[in-house]
């Protein structure tokens, strides 16, 4: 639906980028897997319209997640983020948002009761909204070539050509769906919660970018730079590099120490704690590529907060359905604690595809799996799933070796 405000005011008159040089710079730079809209003639009206509402988060949340992320960074806390692979609209109902805050709370409780240490929840939620795709097309049901579901900020995960349009109006639907979700988070939150989601599309992210000098992401706590888009020259890593938000960014198994450092280098130049937290999602077969990294990490003094993503190096593909095997979660978490801790680095937390929904996506064998899980993108933990793996990573940090490697 269209809102006058913005359109009142001319298109041109308001445009983000005019306001911010920095960012209009930035903008010219190559960004990957945007989606096929960059010729739609309203859109640069939608994002004029998404530059001239609230912010969705504000400076002080921003800086005491900052803080947070540092007391991990310096070995003093442990975080989880976690949740939807993909949000869908559709999720942003009280009664959605409270089931998913209740089981990352008992998720956060038990590592927190565990290891004796303070926990801080980072939640993939209000605005996990598009998703990077390995590839732009697949075959839906009836046979036919259809472009790839790319999360609801994008289009309609229903296969058919018309609902797998991609269309920049959803923008502004996501930022509404993203600002219920917070509100019903707001209202059911006893402490405080953080949220975040992956910076892909620049059309949503820079119209949120926000402040004066020193600019912020207004569209959640912390944001986080992809496996596919992590190139450290290119607009991602850059425009993440001109925020004040804590941010992540993904490190799959191709990554060299060479990239590592680069990446820590652009995006925290000043070594804050906690201003980067470095991802690992190698997949169980390829651990040992983390030792490189780490040490060359380490080597360069970068108070990175470290996570493992255990589920996307992880995913494997059984007559046409993805799933995760929960034995290679936990071996790619064993081997993420004790590696970190050989180097003499604090084994942060974890990164988890988690829903509260009955789903059985991850399995504790191929043979279990009967090929009918259906999940939106990747497959995710279930609840008992969810705490199993917490508990097995909560077993290792309190093993005072954390085993050897
Ligand atoms: C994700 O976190 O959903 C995702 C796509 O991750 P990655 O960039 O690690 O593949
Ligand atoms: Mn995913």
């Amino acid at each position: 639906m269209l809102r006058n405000s913005a359109l009142d005011l001319g298109r041109r008159e308001f445009l983000d980028l005019q306001r911010f040089p920095r960012l209009g710079e930035l903008s010219r730079l190559p960004a990957a897997h945007q989606p096929p809209w960059a010729d739609h003639t309203d859109l640069e009206c939608i994002r004029a319209e998404l530059a001239a509402l609230p912010g969705l988060v504000g400076h002080q949340d921003i800086a005491a997640l900052g803080a947070a992320l540092g007391r991990v960074a310096c070995g003093e806390a442990h975080v989880l983020h976690i949740g939807e692979c993909a949000e869908l609209f559709s999720m942003a109902t009280a009664e959605h948002v409270g089931r998913r805050l209740a089981l990352y709370r008992r998720m956060a409780d038990h590592l927190a009761e565990r290891t004796g240490r303070e926990v801080v929840l980072v939640l993939r939620m209000a605005g996990q909204h598009a998703k990077p795709r390995s590839r732009p097309t697949e075959t839906s049901p009836d046979g036919a070539e259809i472009p790839v579901y790319l999360g609801d900020a994008v289009n309609d995960l229903t296969a058919t050509p018309q609902a797998r349009r991609a269309d920049p109006w959803r923008l502004l639907t996501s930022y509404d769906r993203s600002r219920d979700t917070l509100a019903h988070l707001r209202g059911s939150a006893d402490r405080p919660v953080f949220v975040s989601h992956e910076a892909l599309l620049k059309d949503y992210e820079e119209p949120l970018t926000r402040g004066g000098p020193r600019l912020y992401s207004a569209g959640g706590h912390l944001t986080w730079v992809g496996e596919r888009t992590r190139n450290f020259r290119d607009w991602h890593v850059q425009w993440a590099a001109s925020i004040v938000n804590p941010v992540g960014v993904k490190l799959g198994a191709a990554i060299s120490r060479y990239e590592v450092i680069d990446l820590v280098h652009t995006l925290d130049p000043y070594r804050r704690p906690g201003r980067v937290s470095l991802i690992s999602r190698l997949g169980a077969d390829r651990t040992h590529r983390l030792g490189p990294v780490a040490q060359a990490v380490t080597a360069s003094r970068a108070p990175v907060v470290w996570q493992c993503d255990p589920m996307h190096g992880n995913t494997r593909t059984l007559a046409g359905t993805k799933l995760r095997l929960l034995p290679d979660l936990r071996e790619e978490i064993t081997a993420f604690v004790r590696t970190l801790r050989a180097h003499g680095c604090h084994p942060g937390g974890l990164h988890l595809e988690v829903t509260p929904d009955p789903v059985l996506e991850c399995h504790e064998a191929v043979a279990t799996a009967d090929g009918t899980a259906c999940p939106p993108c990747d497959p995710r933990l279930n609840s008992d799933q969810a705490l199993d793996i917490v508990d097995h990573f909560a077993r290792l940090l309190i093993t005072p070796s954390g085993g050897s490697i």
